[in-house]
């Protein structure tokens, strides 16, 4: 469900036409659903209802200040990957004890920025983060609240590049060296045991993964119970998958239907990081076409956004609706839909089957909220997009198109060169 629908032939995003936010702001520009982003959110909120919870949005999916502060406005918390993260979160409003932080390459110094913020927990990776956790925590007299993150080796049957839980992974604690690393962590002095947590991918589209990867992880739960360590939060992770294309994934309700009944008369706050499926379909990429150039044996629709705004398609593969922002009846054609990118791997679409595209109209890229601007660069010297959260009939500019000063701001010429 999202709120980007055609009326007498345009492309709305609530109630603003879309080509006057691309005239207006310019493009490539980001545009997202004030009310999409809103309902999303609720639908975490809504079906893990009258369990304890906290929804904790992952904020590497977007990290725009405007949409965080939004989701903390709702009574969201975040969970990140990186000090960077930690700053952005915070500075948006989020409260430090809703927010969890995993990853496996934490710094001594975004450690510390972390314990100086005092969040709800370090999600650890691995055992020498455990004990580099401890030693930074003994250094500032303090004690880290930690969860392993356990890798309970579970196919989620997602893309190979969005799969965490499987033993060939970077990611967590193999589930067989679950009880090891919790025995270790009781023993040393500057960390205290507080959860457990997973996340097994992303684009996930079905339940059963998320209910095998939590009967796996209260099995572990109940051992370490019955060793006298009892934990208070359970992270289950994100990964719910979202329609790109004709996919059908469960929703936030699905999801509850399916973890709810293991969790019944357990004495758990439920923490759930959900990424994509807040924001992926509540965001579009609007971007103008620049040429159509005939190759021997197809047609290349060259765009005004290329793989540094959207690189989705070049590293995953993955799928996006590109449609006309103005509809009118027209022929169809076949295009590779690239960017200005000087990389054969810069496309948007290939072979895709699409309404003839005249010279300077817009296209919509649709569900690129998720894991777009985010992941977006300045290859080509190309200075980052616009974004722009609209509200009904009213539109702001939520985050300011870079400039080409911008992208000299950090370059230093040494004396010599002077
Ligand atoms: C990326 C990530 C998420 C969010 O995943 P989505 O598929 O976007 O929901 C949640 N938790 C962790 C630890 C992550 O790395």
């Amino acid at each position: 469900m999202h709120h980007f629908h055609y009326r007498a032939g345009e492309l709305h995003a609530e109630d603003v036409p879309v080509r006057i936010l691309a005239e207006r702001y310019g493009t490539p520009l980001y545009v997202y659903s004030y009310q999409t982003l809103r309902r999303h959110f609720q639908a975490y909120e809504t079906a893990f209802d009258g369990y304890p919870h906290v929804t904790c949005f992952a904020v590497k999916a977007n990290s725009n200040s405007a949409i965080l502060r939004l989701f903390a406005k709702m009574g969201g918390g975040a969970d990140i990957v990186s000090g960077g993260e930690l700053f952005v979160a915070l500075k948006a409003g989020i409260p430090s004890q809703k927010i969890v932080y995993a990853g496996v390459g934490k710094t001594d110094d975004e450690i510390a920025f972390a314990l100086r913020s005092k969040i709800l927990m370090f999600n650890v990776e691995s055992e020498n983060e455990l004990r580099e956790i401890d030693k930074v925590a003994r250094r500032m007299q303090t004690k880290a609240p930690i969860a392993l993150r356990i890798n309970p080796d579970i196919d989620p049957g997602t893309h190979p590049y969005i799969t965490t839980g499987m033993k060939k992974h970077k990611f967590g604690i193999p589930i067989e060296m679950a009880l090891e690393y919790y025995r270790l962590a009781a023993k040393l002095g500057n960390v205290f045991v507080v959860g457990v947590h997973t996340h097994i991918g992303s684009q996930i589209t079905t339940v059963s993964p998320f209910v095998d990867a939590l009967e796996r992880v209260l099995r572990l739960i109940d051992d370490l119970a019955a060793r006298g360590v009892s934990l208070r939060y359970l992270d289950v992770g994100g990964g719910l998958g979202i329609t790109y294309q004709n996919e059908v994934p469960p929703d936030p309700q699905d999801l509850a239907k399916g973890l709810m009944p293991l969790l019944k008369g357990r004495n758990l706050t439920l923490i759930t990081e959900p990424g994509r499926s807040i924001v992926g379909n509540a965001g579009i990429l609007v971007t103008r076409s620049l040429y159509i150039k005939k190759g021997v044996d197809k047609k290349f629709l060259i765009v005004d956004a290329g793989m540094n705004d959207l690189i989705r398609p070049s590293l995953y593969d993955a799928y996006h609706n590109i449609f006309p922002v103005v509809k009118r009846k027209r022929k169809k054609a076949v295009y590779d839909v690239v960017g200005p990118i000087c990389e054969s791997g810069d496309f948007l679409a290939r072979g895709r089957e699409m309404p003839i595209v005249r010279q300077g109209e817009y296209l919509a890229v649709m569900s690129a909220g998720a894991y777009g601007f985010s992941m977006s660069s300045n290859y080509n010297s190309r200075p980052r997009a616009a974004e722009v959260l609209v509200k009904g009939e009213k539109h702001f500019l939520i985050r300011e198109r870079e400039t080409y000063d911008d992208l000299v701001r950090y370059d230093r010429i040494p004396p010599f060169l002077r």
